[in-house]
């Protein structure tokens, strides 16, 4: 309950700590049993100590505060959510990708368990090479465990679209980090983030996080460089929305080539 508060859905209902002892309710519709099973390995290896409310709740996932009082570290775990629907669209992403080529199941079940795990390596890449995002922690099968990135008071730091830019020299900067990220990716972790927006970055202590990496896809994958485009298109969009147009904003195509 003591988190309830801070998480940023108006769908409050969430907020029950489940522990070794209460197998009982689900935290919220997405923890079927077999999901809480999979939780409670989080709890048995000591990683964390309470489950809290949803920071997010999504189409696709819902993103759970945790907190171990142990070590008083607060985690945030992502949980895919088994409904078929919504899964119906991805395809494109796991076309022809040779990570998936055995893997191209329909099976619900075994499809988020893919995508958790796919986010999970994309983060652990990413971290891997200094792109700022969640520390990944730990896997378990459709629930990932990772890095809390709070602004303090256990509250999340705020998504790029919702950040208070203090003037027009912050802007160009974090459009430029957001740049130099996208290149970064590109070149040094082999990956497109392919749904990059102001909805899938964090700004968080002075510096832009990239966060939501399960549909990323290497420089291989047929459509990596039609993705690469929308995202450059995407962030263009919004720091033209913020003011950049005709001051700062650098055409879609010269971006594309750095
Ligand atoms: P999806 O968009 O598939 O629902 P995301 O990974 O984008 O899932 O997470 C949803 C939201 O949860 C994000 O926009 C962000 O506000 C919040 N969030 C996700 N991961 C973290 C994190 N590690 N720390 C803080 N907030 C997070
Ligand atoms: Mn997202």
């Amino acid at each position: 309950e003591k988190y309830g508060k801070y998480v940023n859905n108006d769908k409050q209902k969430s907020v029950k700590t489940i522990n070794d002892k209460a197998n009982r309710a689900t935290v919220d519709q997405v923890l079927d049993p077999r999901t809480i099973r999979f939780v409670k390995k989080l709890f048995s290896n000591g990683l964390i100590t309470e489950m809290n409310g949803t920071i997010s709740t999504g189409k696709e996932a819902n993103v759970y505060h945790c907190y171990n009082k142990d070590t008083n570290i607060e985690y945030a775990l992502k949980i895919y959510k088994t409904s078929i629907l919504v899964f119906k669209d991805r395809s494109r992403y796991i076309a022809n990708e040779y990570r998936f080529q055995n893997n191209t199941s329909t099976n619900p079940r075994k499809m988020i368990k893919l995508w958790a795990e796919k986010e999970f390596r994309n983060l652990n890449r990413l971290y891997a090479n200094n792109i700022p995002c969640p520390k990944p922690i730990e896997l378990k099968s459709h629930a990932l465990l990772m890095e809390y990135l709070t602004k303090g008071n256990h509250e999340p730091s705020p998504k790029l679209k919702d950040y208070d830019f203090k003037n027009l020299d912050q802007i160009i900067f974090f459009y430029h980090q957001m740049i130099i990220y996208m290149r970064r990716m590109f070149q040094e972790c082999k990956l497109v983030h392919a749904d990059l927006s102001e909805y899938n970055s964090i700004i968080h202590n002075g510096k832009l996080y990239i966060i939501d990496v399960s549909q990323s896809v290497e420089p291989e994958h047929p459509m990596s460089l039609d993705f690469l485009r929308m995202d450059i298109k995407n962030i263009n969009d919004f720091f033209t929305k913020k003011g950049l147009k005709d001051i700062a904003i650098i055409s879609e195509k010269s971006i594309f080539q750095f």
